[in-house]
């Protein structure tokens, strides 16, 4: 295939992966609904085919942070509902209204542009309220509540808009047992209760991320929002195995094998010098495709049925690994695994995230530049 012909990186998505994990979300959400997060083009695996794949196995539904990801699900015939969640108060909310995009308000200011965009579309706006009960960043803050809460009973009472969610986000869930988590769950209870008695009643409430989700069955209410979980990465990874499989596989193909001899250094700097003759393997990926160059010499490519070190500098395009005196039976073209789901012994994306004292996320969103993404 043309595929085959492309020495670059290639980020093979495993949907059925996708699909085992948000059945096993469903399983820890209880009775819960699940929204899947598939904001930042699905943490980088591809929004379409991830949210699809997501709500075939469960999820009801969908969640991004801005209006143009909402409008690209709803474009391509995704009729679930979806949640946007962040806005500068002069975005442009007419489409997204139109296309029945529930829309996340964090100020007073934001509901009102979000009001007057439904009074020019003559669509009352789906609006969820996102309320900051801790975290300090996106959110309605706690000195703009009240009017906020006048504010959303006038233009609901003006048919303006409908009042469909409310939600907040965790400082905390990945410390289960941080009392911080049992504090915003019941300042979220409170701005339920508030609503409430303003004749504002959500049809969904929700808090969970994935760590909660799978941590903390008190935090569910109506629905949770995993993100991490669907790409099968742990969100704690000190929680051991809990039953998600990484969806993301990072592979290239060999360039080049060549041998270096004993006291040759190898790759910018030398930072690495052959202590005897050996083969090396040059694979065409590096830290253009996210290939951290602070990996440099410390991680191990699957290769030819084993774990092969890399040597030296990552540079931008080129990584090369030792493949032993005697080459290992590799060859240019062989195909070499640089994280995956472990299933053939290759490093997974936590490992990575260890080394660069980092977390998961920043690995898979991290795979960029020319990387090819394929489906299976
Ligand atoms: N909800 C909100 C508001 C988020 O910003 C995110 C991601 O950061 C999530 C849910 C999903 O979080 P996680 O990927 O940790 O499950």
């Amino acid at each position: 295939s043309a595929l085959r012909s492309l020495p670059q990186a290639e980020a093979v998505i495993d949907l059925t992966a996708v699909a085992d994990n948000v059945r096993r979300l469903c399983e820890f959400a209880g009775g819960a609904a699940v929204m899947a997060v598939v904001k930042a083009d699905a943490y980088n695996h591809g929004v379409l085919p991830v949210a699809r794949a997501a709500l075939a196995a469960g999820a009801r539904e969908l969640g991004v942070t801005t209006l143009g990801e909402a409008l690209e699900l709803r474009a391509a015939g995704i009729d679930a509902p979806i949640l946007s969640w962040l806005h500068t108060v002069d975005a442009d909310f007419a489409p997204a209204i139109a296309q029945g995009i529930e829309i996340g308000v964090s100020s007073p200011r934001h509901l009102a542009a979000v009001v007057a965009a439904a009074r020019a579309t003559g669509v009352t706006a789906m609006v969820a309220a996102k309320v900051d009960t801790g975290l300090n960043r996106n959110g309605i803050a706690g000195n703009e509540w009240a009017d906020f809460v006048d504010d959303l009973a006038r233009a609901q009472a003006e048919g303006a808009v409908q009042l469909r969610g409310v939600f907040s986000h965790l400082a905390h869930g990945d410390e289960p047992d941080h009392p911080g988590n049992a504090e915003q769950r019941d300042r979220l209870r409170e701005a339920v209760t508030d609503l409430r008695r303003n004749s504002l009643t959500p049809q969904v409430v929700h808090l969970a991320n994935s760590a909660a989700t799978v941590t903390r069955p008190d935090l569910r209410f109506d629905m949770v929002r995993p993100g991490i979980a669907i790409y099968g990465l742990t969100p704690i990874p000190e929680l051991g195995d809990l039953g998600f499989r990484p969806v993301m596989t990072l592979r290239t193909r060999v360039a080049l094998v060549k041998k270096v001899t004993a006291g040759s250094g190898v790759s910018y700097g030398h930072r690495w010098v052959a202590p005897r003759d050996t083969m090396v393997a040059l694979l065409p990926v590096g830290y253009a495709d996210g290939v951290r160059r602070n990996l440099s010499g410390r991680i191990e490519v699957q290769l030819g049925g084993r774990r092969c070190p890399q040597l030296g500098r990552v540079c931008m395009d080129q990584i090369v690994v030792d493949l032993g005196p005697d080459g290992g039976g590799v060859n240019e073209g062989d195909s070499a695994l640089l994280f995956g789901d472990g299933r053939h012994g290759e490093p997974g994306a936590q490992d990575w995230a260890a080394m660069l004292d980092t977390i998961n996320y920043e690995i898979v969103t991290g795979v960029g530049g020319r990387t090819v993404r394929t489906y299976v």
